[in-house]
């Protein structure tokens, strides 16, 4: 079996959308003055999709979602070649030369995510065509099925966020991920603002279930520091990415300062680049996406890492690419899960591009035994709100 073909297309979103409200997240851009780039101007509405074929007519399916348009050029121009003509099972080989020819230059951020769409894609072929499903591939089911919790619950009139919660309480969902919506820009009202929310949301859902805290990268050292002791009383899970994905160090002394532990790595990339975190002992959950961490080729490796390291991996996002690892992985103990809706950030989108994603029930999400590769084909029902550039 030898690769013949390789086909990056973006997927433009240009059907209805909702608009999120200015603190609806706390996010990098805060801290910058830049009045006119608040949340609602924050969206991921484009998605790459690509498609690999092989010379036996068998077509794997990989996506990208940072930066799409520039991935695409990174994959025609430069990944492209490297892979055409070779043979899928060489997928170590296969990502080893897509990570060193492009290494002056890349490496990590838009790079890495355009090598993981290629991986994903040559994973999805391994799977069909054996006829497995790419967790089978990976060593199994490590659990009968994957728990995952709701995340959502962005910063919004906290009556909203409260009937939100609830709604989701009763569709059985036993773990819940807010959003801040004030940082250091907003001075001590944004602090009693922060905390508001989380006590509104800890009101509905009480002490047995558990809440996750996202800062989206939105806070400083300092914020963090004077915020972590107050909010010790809710017993979060954990406190998401409080600051950039650059200050390794600032991670390392949050993680020790309260009894909160401290999560991260949606923004970070490679085998050396969480290595770096769990040595210095940065983060107390690890939180990869496969589709910006070098696919599944490079997030399998971390998988072991983390074992070793005794930190659990809980991959941002959900969809099909990381459900199939966090099966497959005994430090995996659950999943993100965001829910379908209007298209809005555009995390949802995942759903409207493709068919197979898993629905949760209950709390949970399950993968097909007999469903081989990533289990995902194109949707056709959303194609004309989408503009495909080729
Ligand atoms: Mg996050």
């Amino acid at each position: 079996m030898k690769i013949k073909s390789v086909r990056a297309r973006v997927f433009e979103w240009k059907g209805k959308t909702v608009s999120p409200q200015g603190n609806f997240c706390s996010n990098a851009m805060d801290l910058l003055y830049a009045p006119q780039e608040t949340m609602s101007t924050f969206r991921f509405h484009s998605w790459t999709v690509v498609e690999i074929e092989t010379d036996d007519g068998i077509v794997g399916l990989g996506n990208v979602a940072l930066a799409p348009a520039i991935a695409k050029a990174i994959i025609d121009q430069y990944l492209a070649p490297l892979v055409i003509g070779q043979d899928p099972w060489d997928y170590e080989y296969l990502w080893q030369r897509m990570y060193r020819a492009t290494h002056a230059w890349g490496r990590k951020g838009v790079t890495m995510a355009a090598i993981s769409a290629v991986d994903l894609a040559i994973w999805d072929i391994l799977g069909k065509s054996v006829n497995k499903p790419v967790f089978k591939l990976l060593g199994g089911r490590t659990k009968e099925k994957i728990p995952c919790y709701y995340s959502k619950l962005y910063r919004t009139d906290l009556n909203e966020m409260q009937a939100e919660a609830q709604k989701f309480l009763d569709q059985g969902f036993t773990a819940f991920k807010m959003r801040f919506g004030y940082g250091p820009a907003h001075l001590q009202k944004g602090v009693a603002e922060n905390l508001k929310s989380v006590e509104a949301v800890r009101e509905v859902i009480g002490y047995d279930n558990d809440l996750m805290l996202e800062c989206y990268m939105g806070w400083n050292l300092e914020y963090a520091k004077r915020m972590l002791p107050k909010l010790e009383k809710f017993q979060p899970r954990w406190l998401e990415e409080p600051v950039i994905a650059d200050d390794i160090d600032g991670y390392a002394e949050l993680n020790q300062l309260t009894s909160i532990p401290i999560s991260g790595g949606e923004h970070e990339f490679s085998l050396y680049g969480f290595k770096q975190l769990l040595d210095r002992k940065a983060v107390s959950v690890v939180q990869y996406d496969t589709n910006r961490v070098g696919g599944i080729t490079a997030a399998h490796k971390i998988n072991a890492l983390c074992e070793a390291y005794s930190v659990p991996v809980i991959p941002h996002a959900g969809q099909m690419h990381n459900y199939h690892l966090t099966m497959s992985t005994l430090a995996s103990p659950m999943s993100e899960y965001f829910p379908m809706h209007d298209v809005e950030v555009g995390n949802e989108l995942f759903y409207y591009i493709f068919d197979g994603e898993p629905v949760a029930e209950n709390g949970f999400v399950q993968l097909d035994d007999h469903k081989p590769g990533l289990g995902l084909t194109l949707k056709t029902e959303y194609l004309k709100d989408f503009n495909i550039v080729e």
